[in-house]
């Protein structure tokens, strides 16, 4: 009796609500066309207006896949680049200097499980494809207190650092291409930050620029493929019609993955052991050296041809072999930094 009574009220007040008079969804965003639902905003929610008016600055936008980016301010932009074993995901977020949100990305899945095909050598390449940013200075950046991989010695991972990012300045590599890049950066020491990045409705993503670039470990979450090794943020700003990178923060996934410093040493890679998940260690230094090129504006590769190149996203375990850029990586450091 009393949950019929309870049901007759529920029901009266489910009829009450559908029949107050109310606007279509139509109506109400002409009367006021920065009515925006809650929860992460749709791609394209705020193609046609302006996210300052509407007060959406910090949002969070489906950049695609359901990954959200929140809304930067006016003239500005950030991406998310995602690094498996076995591809990698780009997805990014601008602001345009009226306030109109356009999103785009990219996906890439590597051709083999492992790809330890041989390839077109490293050297044999010229692809690279480069961001619409650059640095107009030094990318100094430092690593959280704390951070270690592999060892529990952080100097290590702080050398590995330190190693990655003079890789891609000073153009590493075997292909006798001399010369260093016009890029600058390097280690400036420990900070109590963490990367930022934010925990926000049930995800992970980057958070709102803050013009500090970390580097740090932490649990990343697993993606549609599988858990992702690395994860790297990079802010843009356009400003008298100049576009520059003002910030960029790497975290490595210490909780699923097995890491190493020194892969071709490593008796866990010994290749006599038969191939066990348990075993495989991937090289802080060459994912470091990958996830450091999208920093200074290298995109992804996605031809099975640049197998070999750095910034093709197909991670070999046990192996250092993206310590060293291909040739097409050097070409794009240089289209963009110039050389020195
Ligand atoms: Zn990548």
């Amino acid at each position: 009796m009393k949950s019929a009574r309870a049901m007759k009220v529920l029901i009266g007040l489910t009829l009450g609500v559908g029949s107050i008079p109310s606007l279509t969804a139509a109506e109400a965003a002409a009367a006021d066309p920065c009515r925006l639902p809650g929860g992460v905003l749709k791609s394209g929610a705020l193609a046609a207006r302006s996210a300052v008016e509407c007060g959406a600055v910090g949002r969070l936008v489906d950049a695609g896949d359901g990954v959200p980016l929140p809304v930067q301010p006016p003239g500005s932009s950030v991406t998310l680049d995602v690094l498996y074993p076995t591809g990698a995901r780009t997805y990014t977020l601008t602001t345009d200097a009226q306030g109109h949100v356009t999103s785009g990305g990219q996906a890439i899945d590597s051709p083999t499980m492992f790809p330890d095909l041989p390839g077109p050598g490293a050297c044999e390449r010229d692809s690279y494809v480069v961001r619409p940013y650059k640095w107009y200075w030094p990318w100094l950046f430092r690593t959280t207190k704390g951070t270690a991989l592999a060892t529990d010695r952080q100097a290590d991972f702080d050398a590995a650092a330190r190693r990655a990012t003079a890789n891609i300045t000073q153009g590493r590599n075997t292909c006798g291409l001399r010369g260093k890049t016009g890029a600058a950066g390097g280690f400036i020491g420990h900070t109590a930050r963490q990367g930022n990045f934010v925990y926000a409705d049930g995800q992970t993503t980057c958070g709102a620029n803050d013009y500090q670039n970390v580097i740090d470990e932490g649990d990343l979450p697993g993606g549609f493929l599988e858990a992702t090794l690395a994860w790297t943020c990079t802010w843009a700003e356009t400003h008298h019609g100049v576009t520059m990178a003002v910030s960029a923060d790497i975290r490595m996934n210490g909780s699923d993955y097995n890491w190493t410093y020194h892969p071709s040493e490593d008796p866990a890679c010994d290749p006599a052991f038969p191939p066990d998940p348990q075993r495989w260690r991937y090289d802080v230094e060459s994912v470091l050296t990958h996830e450091v090129g999208h920093v200074y504006g290298l995109v992804n590769l996605s031809a099975a041809e640049d197998i070999n190149q750095t910034m093709f996203p197909g991670i070999r375990r046990c192996s250092g072999h993206m310590r060293s850029l291909g040739r097409g990586d050097v070409l794009g450091m240089r289209a963009l930094y110039g050389r020195r």
